[in-house]
């Protein structure tokens, strides 16, 4: 999966040449939710649930989310390749570090900056020790969010990502894929 088709998209929406997209159809985010009903987080690993009809806030950390990967705000398209299930937890820290990014650059941040951050986020959702490489900041305020609300409600699971990862802000460079899985069970691929 490559973010080349959101890039140009992104392009295009930072000058004006295209719109913001509708919010997904409630029958597609219905139809994506219920397949990742028992499947893990591609970031965390956790099992999500998948609560069909309900509303809820940072309570329910292992609920089904729909992620756009590029946000919307940036551009993002309800494109398949750019859509996917994460956990509650790890969508809203996700994307409380992303408002404060666009905060920081006044809603207008250069293109350079914005390639950066979306190429960050494509990687953020998979592949944890890459995202540290990338965008060193970004990620460690984006855990720092999610252990502060797994702390507040206290799930164990977002203070085994901060520490494995956030450890005095030392980047991971190994590279393996044990950092973003969860000891006793290993994420599974689909
Ligand atoms: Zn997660």
């Amino acid at each position: 999966m490559s973010p080349e088709q959101e890039l140009t998209r992104a392009r295009e929406f930072s000058q004006g040449l295209v719109e913001l997209v509708a919010s997904l159809a409630p029958s597609r985010r219905a139809n994506l939710l219920s397949k990742a009903d028992g499947r893990r987080c591609p970031t965390c690993a956790c099992r999500m649930v998948y609560f069909r009809g309900e509303r809820f806030g940072h309570e329910r950390p292992n609920a089904a989310t729909v992620e756009h990967i590029n946000p919307r705000k940036l551009g993002g398209s309800n494109e398949q390749w750019n859509l996917i299930a994460r956990c509650n937890l790890c969508n809203r820290a996700s994307g409380q570090a992303m408002n404060e990014w666009l905060q920081r650059h006044d809603h207008n941040p250069p293109w350079d900056e914005e390639k950066r951050m979306i190429n960050y986020l494509w990687v953020e959702v998979h592949d944890t020790s890459k995202a540290q490489e990338l965008y060193p900041d970004l990620y460690a305020s984006f855990l720092k969010k999610r252990e502060s609300m797994a702390t507040k409600i206290n799930v164990k699971g977002g203070e085994r990502i901060a520490k494995r990862n956030g450890n005095g802000g030392k980047p991971s460079t190994t590279g393996n894929k044990s950092g973003k899985g969860r000891s006793n069970s290993p994420p599974r691929k689909k």
